[in-house]
């Protein structure tokens, strides 16, 4: 027990709040739910409340409101994570929600609006100029991105985009995935670059964007490599990979398929996610001798980077309207479970 690192530490669970949009705004929808930014609670309200029934209270690590800037998010809670992932430690950032609360938003945002650049485009500028500073280390940095559909892999920054990649186990070296593309990086242009490609793979195979991302999980990852010459003379070489992850969104099946939903692909989808679920919440009650990692190709892909000396965020994201009760307190009590 003595090495295990103080869960509060090793995962940290925020949740955060988009504004009403304007369709929300013109239909009337109530608001349900309200943050206290400062005890790090949300409330949230059953619209459809039995006389008596009082709001349910959830208390995260850090919550985030409608008014609340990318740069509060990131300097807050994101900062010292990617300073860990510097320092040779693994870490992994999951945004969680219903489709159209925030996901992309939170990790992504407005590449080209400084206030609006999520945690991506701020991680790598961190990173970069983190190097930048450095005076006694080599670094090297190099990115990949995956989808996670169906339960199949794809590279998307692959060539060739009809193969299907394989999750192997090496002994010595973990769970890898064979053949996957890796690009060496040397500044955040490069990276950008690296990253803009494989948002244009993501959407190109896609008749419907919206409803595609809605179903994959998306992970970016970087490893960084440091190398340094020790008091002992010889070189020493650390590394910190780094996952950023768009999950798959969390609503319920029946909700989003039309009359070609194929209940196949609907239960895979529930699968890495849910799995996801088991595999924190094995980790977080601390007692659990077995952590369920195997049971799909999300969890056993970040086996690594959950748990042990890694760090781990989870944004779970919200819409602050009446007509998502259900997937929002269904997110709650997810995130719930994670602390
Ligand atoms: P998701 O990826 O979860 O499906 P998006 O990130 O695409 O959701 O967000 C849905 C819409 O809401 C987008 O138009 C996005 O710009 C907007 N949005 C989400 N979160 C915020 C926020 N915190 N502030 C302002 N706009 C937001
Ligand atoms: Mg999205």
């Amino acid at each position: 027990m003595a090495n295990r690192p103080k869960t509060s530490e090793a995962l940290k669970v925020v949740a955060r709040c988009r504004p009403m949009n304007r369709k929300e705004e013109a239909a009337g929808y109530e608001r349900i739910l309200e943050m206290d930014v400062k005890l790090g609670q949300v409330t949230l309200r059953n619209p459809k409340a039995a006389p008596g029934e009082l709001a349910k209270t959830f208390t995260f690590d850090a919550v985030y409101d409608a008014s609340s800037k990318q740069a509060d998010l990131y300097d807050e809670t994101v900062r010292p994570l990617i300073d860990s992932v510097l320092q040779g430690f693994n870490g992994t950032i999951f945004a969680y929600g219903q489709t159209g609360t925030g996901k992309t938003y939170t990790m992504q945002g407005a590449w080209t609006d400084s206030e609006k650049r999520g945690i991506v485009p701020n991680s790598f500028e961190h990173i970069f100029t983190h190097i930048s500073r450095s005076q006694n280390q080599q670094y090297l940095v190099r990115a990949s991105y995956l989808e996670i559909y169906q339960e199949e892999i794809r590279d998307l920054l692959a060539k060739d985009q009809s193969k299907k990649l394989e999750l192997k186990e090496n002994p010595e070296t973990g769970v890898y995935i064979k053949d996957l593309s890796s690009f060496v990086t040397k500044n955040v242009k490069e990276i950008e670059h690296v990253m803009n490609l494989g948002n244009q793979t993501r959407s190109v195979g896609s008749t419907n964007m919206n409803e595609y991302s809605s179903r994959s999980h998306a992970i970016f990852v970087i490893t960084v490599e440091c190398s340094e010459i020790g008091l002992d003379g010889e070189d020493h070489i650390r590394v910190g990979k780094l996952n950023l992850v768009d999950l798959a969104g969390s609503e319920r099946q029946s909700k989003m398929g039309g009359p070609g939903e194929r209940p196949k692909e609907a239960s895979k989808i529930n699968l890495s996610l849910s799995a996801l679920g088991n595999v924190i919440s094995a980790l977080v009650d601390g007692k659990s001798t077995h952590i369920p990692y195997r049971d799909s190709k999300l969890t056993r892909l970040l086996q690594d980077s959950l748990g042990g000396n890694a760090k781990t965020i989870m944004v779970a994201t919200l819409g602050p309207a009446s007509h998502s009760y259900d997937e929002s307190l269904s997110t709650l009590r997810f995130a719930n479970r994670a602390k």
